[in-house]
């Protein structure tokens, strides 16, 4: 591999270093131009080599620290990269596949180092298990939820509690076992709660940004044809987006080339329980198996349509 000039690094270290004192000024969003994000892409898979030579002036992000903390619009050309929780472009392209072994062997090293993570030393301290995903590494769909609440972190395993529960009657529903999809959260460990016997709370944001590199390594190691965002928080890590569910949820977006769709988390489906809430979601799974070209039954078109 060719050595990196020690003047990229530090050209990479000073814009690190400035969008993280705009971060902490509350600054949300910074306009960015397409060529630079493209570029910033390349620098942000870990330990991977950057995309584009060292230049001479600053490579990317040109942001306006006079501007108000939440800009109303980004300049003509530019698209706003959220600071909030993603190191990596979401329009980025992926790295090429591997095959099978090492793709195994890959992912094996991941969810060790992430079994051992204490980059959150709260969350390392008050964690039974880290909840790394469960599935086919080799699935053609991925579901993403939050965080694991108590029974994933008793049992080490996503979506093993009352919503994992429903989240598995969803994917038989779709003509599919859990084992031939692949599961996982955005955070690995269990916000914490201290003080409460009971409850969940949502992860912070920077507990999302400490751990979202785990999932962007997942992702790109099963390059999964289709993600399903499960609620809000999902979307927020992997997108960016921080809209609201209700607003984005049946909506194809695209995840570094892969179509994500958004929709409602389980839990939610469980504190409302209204048909048309539940058709909505399931609307949003015949999407989805329409976009992986799965069969549909006459059944499975019409379910939730009535009581
Ligand atoms: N909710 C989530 O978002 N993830 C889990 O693993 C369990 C509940």
């Amino acid at each position: 591999m060719p050595a990196v000039p020690s003047q990229f690094h530090q050209l990479l270290d000073a814009t690190i270093q400035y969008l993280e004192d705009l971060k902490a000024r509350g600054v949300r969003f910074v306009p960015v131009a397409p060529e630079a994000l493209a570029a910033l892409s390349g620098t942000a898979r870990p330990g991977g080599p950057p995309a584009v030579a060292p230049r001479s002036s600053p490579p990317a992000a040109t942001p306006t620290p006079e501007r108000s903390p939440l800009p109303s619009g980004p300049p003509a050309g530019a698209e706003l990269f959220a600071l909030t929780t993603s190191a990596v472009n979401p329009a980025a392209p992926r790295p090429p596949s591997l095959a099978p072994a090492a793709k195994a062997q890959a992912m094996a090293e991941l969810c060790e180092r992430a079994r051992v993570c204490v980059k959150c030393q709260h969350l390392a301290a008050s964690r039974k298990n880290v909840v790394f995903g469960v599935g086919d590494i080799n699935a053609q769909l991925m579901f993403v939820g939050e965080a694991p609440g108590a029974d994933e972190d008793e049992q080490g395993e996503p979506f093993v509690g009352k919503a994992g529960e429903l989240l598995t009657r969803i994917i038989r529903t779709m003509g599919l076992g859990r084992q031939s999809v692949y599961i996982a959260n955005i955070l690995k460990c269990r916000p914490d709660t201290p003080g409460e016997t009971a409850g969940n709370r949502k992860p912070t944001t920077k507990e999302m940004a400490t751990c979202i590199p785990y999932l962007h390594e997942q992702i790109d190691l099963i390059q999964p044809r289709v993600i399903v965002a499960l609620g809000g928080t999902a979307v927020e890590g992997l997108l960016g987006k921080t809209i609201g569910i209700t607003r984005l949820r049946g909506q194809w977006q695209t995840y570094r080339g892969i179509p994500l769709l958004p929709t409602f988390h389980p839990a939610y489906l469980l504190r409302n329980q209204a048909l048309s809430e539940r058709r909505k979601l399931w609307e949003d799974m015949l999407k989805v198996m329409e976009k992986l070209g799965l069969p549909i039954n006459e059944k499975q078109r019409t379910h939730f349509t009535k009581p």
